[in-house]
């Protein structure tokens, strides 16, 4: 798709750099496609007589967006260097207010009973068939107008359920340039491979981020003028350890970025040796390395990383991108096919997490700060119903394989309880039904909040183990919204809040013989490897493209020879020195 008419004035093939947050390593040279999240293809689904009325207010709502943005382009662009283009932006903005595209639509909902989506695409094969007939050149152009016009209302109807449209023109897979990007739009990755991404917004552990680290793509993000100055199918290069993204490269600098891609190609190969090797650090301690996964086709890749479990299975990726749930049925089925595909090593299977920056389709977060709202483990106890589905579905499962249940942000008394009584009542229904499972499936809990890390002895008595939620924690102990770029730069690993309720939490559960395990994004930096085996932790879950790295930091540490430098980590008040201290440990 080509670059909007209010992209940038600048000539063709100058190379130019621009930094961001990179959130995923790795270099990757290819053309840019530019994401614009429109696309005339649609669901159609009915809907009730009495919902008529608010599907209406939708496509109202849609056109009224449409409209204002539209106002804006043809205002910025009057005022620059492509003011020749203000005409044909005030061609669409005719176009949106006539009738057939403002009036016409809202009867078809009304006749047809449809999704306000569905009525625009009919009348939109309805127009752009009475263009075919027209015999003026001119005016039968006019139908691709009429069509961009309908795409943007199609885009401002889907909100944050646009789709990835694969780029048609290369064979060679290109690097996606977007202004935001959710993590549903991200999980279609795997259906059109992108070498790698970058986005004007995003912070460092949204699970965009994560994502993009799970499917070991390199990837940029908060770059803020991507989307507007990179231009469709120019030539980029992209170094995601570093943030930067270099446009039109000349000759010499793309030499040097691929002799950086095959040295990485090289080291990862390396890697490879060590995948069936026992992880174990050089005194002989053994360590766990188990991976995340987002869906049941992950398998493959922790297969090959020679982690030895799932860690965390984020089950909420089984009900994006669709606009029904999965049910029980469906849900035992991908939960089999992991626990099969894992035979018999153990697969935590986190209960539904959505909220924050993880919408179902449909339900849009209108929450004020929706990272504190109604997410995780508070969602699915509002939700008794949709709960005892997935629990139902996991425990008919349990019998394939190790399965364990692992219950998001857990931060109450009650919640825990509540979850509790939760699954022993899918037990029981399942009891009753005569239906097999494991009865003895361990039940876990996510400590991500740091109410349940401080109040750590109120969850573990309950409990069979712990999963440290990273991720979470520094966003909840920091006030930082994990997806928010403004404040990435105050997103803090070692903090010293951070380590200290870190440490803390590992130590108590030792004392209390609780497995533990750290799931966040830390789990997965080599950097902080050492730090956390000083910390006593000896299972770690990271993604699987994580495990080989990681591993090889295992192998290579002393436990003896760090505890006095991670001694003084802890002991460390300002961050600067911590640093140094941390840089020394990993020398
Ligand atoms: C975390 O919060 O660290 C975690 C592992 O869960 P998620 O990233 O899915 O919120
Ligand atoms: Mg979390």
């Amino acid at each position: 798709m080509a670059d909007s008419p209010g992209g940038d004035p600048r000539p063709t093939n100058v190379c130019f750099t621009m930094h961001g947050i990179g959130v995923s390593g790795g270099i990757a040279i290819g053309h840019a496609h530019l994401f614009s999240g429109m696309s005339t293809e649609v669901d159609h689904y009915p809907i009730a007589a009495y919902d008529v009325p608010r599907e209406q207010r939708r496509y109202d709502r849609a056109v009224k967006e449409v409209q204002e943005e539209l106002k804006e382009l043809a205002d910025s662009v009057r005022h620059s260097a492509s003011s020749e283009l203000a005409p044909f932006v005030n061609v669409h903005l005719m176009l949106l207010q006539d009738s057939a595209l403002s009036e016409v639509p809202r009867e078809i909902i009304a006749e047809e009973r449809c999704n306000a989506e569905w009525a625009l695409r009919v009348q939109l094969d309805e127009l752009t068939a009475q263009f075919d007939d027209i015999e003026d050149e001119y005016l039968r152009e006019r139908e691709n107008d009429v069509r961009q016009v309908a795409e943007r209302v199609l885009g401002a109807l889907a909100g944050s359920k646009r789709r990835i449209v694969p780029r048609p023109a290369r064979e060679d897979p290109a690097i996606l340039v977007a202004r935001d990007l959710s993590p549903a739009d991200v999980i279609l990755f795997r259906e059109h491979p992108f070498a790698a991404f970058v986005t004007d917004m995003g912070g460092a552990t949204s699970h965009t981020a994560i994502m993009a680290r799970s499917l070991a793509i390199p990837a940029i993000v908060a770059l803020h003028h991507a989307r507007s100055m990179i231009r469709e199918d120019e030539l980029i290069v992209i170094d995601g350890a570093q943030g930067v993204v270099i446009v039109n490269p000349d000759r010499a600098v793309l030499a040097e970025y691929r002799l950086k891609q095959n040295q990485a190609r090289l080291e990862r190969d390396k890697l490879k040796r060590i995948r069936t090797a026992a992880a174990a650090t050089l005194d002989g301690t053994p360590i766990q390395l188990y991976a995340n996964i987002e869906l049941p086709s992950d398998i493959e890749a922790v297969r090959a990383s020679g982690a030895t479990g799932i860690g965390l299975f984020r089950s909420e990726f089984l009900f994006m991108n669709r606009r029904d749930l999965p049910d029980e049925d469906e849900q035992y089925e991908a939960y089999r096919e992991v626990l099969e595909g894992m035979k018999g090593r153990p697969v935590n299977i986190r209960t539904l997490d959505i909220g924050a920056d993880k919408a179902l389709d449909g339900q849009e977060n209108e929450a004020e700060n929706p990272a504190l709202g109604l997410r995780a483990i508070r969602y699915c106890l509002a939700e008794p119903e949709l709960f005892n589905t997935q629990l139902r579905a996991i425990l008919r499962a349990s019998k394939h394989g190790k399965a364990m249940i692992l219950i998001p942000m857990l931060c109450s008394w009650t919640e825990l309880n509540q979850s509790l009584a939760a699954v022993a009542r899918a037990k029981e229904e399942l009891k009753t039904e005569g239906v097999k499972f494991d009865e003895h499936v361990p039940v876990g809990g996510m400590i991500e909040i740091p109410a349940a890390a401080i109040a750590l002895p109120m969850f573990i008595r309950k409990l069979d183990f712990l999963s440290v939620g990273t991720n979470d924690l520094i966003q909840y102990t920091l006030a930082i919204d994990r997806a928010d770029d403004s404040v990435a730069h105050l997103y803090d690993p070692l903090h010293p809040a951070v380590l200290s309720l870190l440490h803390g939490v590992i130590r108590t559960a030792h004392q209390h013989e609780k497995p533990i395990a750290v799931c966040g994004e830390m789990a997965g930096d080599v950097e902080l490897t050492r730090l956390l085996l000083g910390f006593g932790l000896r299972h770690f879950s990271m993604h699987p493209a994580s495990v080989l790295a990681v591993k090889q930091r295992v192998l290579t540490t002393s436990l003896p020879d760090i505890a006095p430098l991670v001694a003084r980590v802890l002991k460390g008040e300002e961050p600067d020195k911590i640093r140094l201290v941390l840089g020394k440990l990993n020398g």
